[in-house]
């Protein structure tokens, strides 16, 4: 019988896609995420054949060192950042991911809505009222913007930001994207115009949305120099990961109001946020949940089993990553 390591409780509807193949399934306990140190205690010597890791779980040789039987090790998430494939491949060890199509619907929800709600001010009318400040309807309450003639800048226009375009165009917005690849298909169905360079694009946009991976090419893409491209009116709005962005220098424009306002999901030095940006009252930070519908998470908990499943059938599971 093949033995299962999931390192934190996962929905249950992946558990038991492999308990009933037969496989023995253990679950770490911990509510929140383990150190690596954590990781390597739970798998030393318990002779594993699989596991399954979330986005927080920093996998490399140290892990594939503790626990040699390890063959696949199947990620929780659509990016897949957290495990040094480099090592995965010196050590034989085949690695997977879970991009589901219901996650990449749900982040490009999540992105829209925080972009509405930067506009509209939504978090800081409600921050507002609940503070009691409310005194009555006034004609310069809040004063946002809407979309109207927007045009929106997408970074990256993969699963995710092309479905954020066709969003954006349901809203009839300019949509302009900058991508590695050029996409003459989505280019067609979206009406998404391409920009070879994040220069070209910047300076066009009022709102800039970020959807590439997390690669050493796309480390600080958004750096100072980048924000200085974007107009002073604009919004960044961030759900990739965290380091794509120099935190550091979008805090400081935030601040200085280079730029209008920012929504992150995701952050440099994830869970540590700066109390500078914390302060920012034209800023909306949310704890990486923008993949966490039901039937998002349901979705990837099916595809990290099955990746498992397929590889001990003999099967090339479908989602395998490499270097
Ligand atoms: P994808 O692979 O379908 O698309 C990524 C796109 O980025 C591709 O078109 C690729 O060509 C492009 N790209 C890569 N490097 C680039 C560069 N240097 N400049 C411009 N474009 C570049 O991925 P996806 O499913 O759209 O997901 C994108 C990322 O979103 C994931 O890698 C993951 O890190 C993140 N994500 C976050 C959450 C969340 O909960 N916040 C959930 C899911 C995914």
């Amino acid at each position: 019988m093949k033995k299962i390591y999931i390192t934190r409780a996962i929905p249950q509807v992946g558990i038991d896609m492999l308990t009933q193949k037969g496989f023995e399934v253990h679950v770490g306990k911990s509510n929140d995420p383990i150190s690596q140190k954590e990781l390597i205690r739970a798998i030393k010597g318990k002779e594993f054949d699989g596991i399954i890791t979330l986005l927080t779980d920093a996998v490399d040789a140290k892990v594939f060192d503790t626990s040699p039987s390890v063959r696949i090790v199947s990620n929780y998430a659509t990016g897949f950042d957290n495990i040094n494939l480099v090592d995965a491949k010196n050590h034989h060890v085949t690695v997977a991911n879970a991009p589901a199509g219901h996650s990449a619907r749900s982040v490009a929800e999540f992105s829209l809505s925080l972009t509405l709600a930067l506009l509209t001010r939504i978090v800081e009318a409600d921050d507002f009222v609940r503070k009691g400040k409310y005194k009555g309807w006034s004609p310069m309450n809040f004063i946002g913007s809407d979309m109207q003639g927007k045009t929106v800048g997408l970074i990256g226009a993969g699963r995710i930001g092309s479905m954020f375009a066709k969003y954006a165009r349901s809203l009839d917005l300019t949509v302009l994207y900058t991508d590695i690849k050029r996409n003459p298909t989505f280019e067609q169905e979206c009406g998404a115009q391409f920009c070879p360079t994040l220069v070209e694009l910047l300076p066009r946009c009022d709102v800039v949305s970020i959807h590439v991976p997390l690669l050493p090419s796309t480390r600080h893409l958004m750096n100072e120099e980048m924000i200085a491209h974007m107009k002073k009116t604009a919004v960044l709005i961030n759900t990739s990961r965290g380091p794509v962005v120099d935190e550091k220098a979008l805090e400081v424009a935030l601040r200085e109001k280079r730029i209008a306002g920012a929504a992150l999901d995701v952050f440099e030095f994830e869970p540590k946020i700066s109390r500078g940006m914390r302060k920012l009252p034209n800023v909306i930070l949310t704890p990486h949940i923008a993949s966490a519908s039901d039937s998002a998470r349901n979705e990837m908990a099916i595809i990290a089993a099955q990746n498992i499943i397929d590889y001990f059938e003999g099967k090339v599971p479908a989602n395998i990553v490499t270097v």
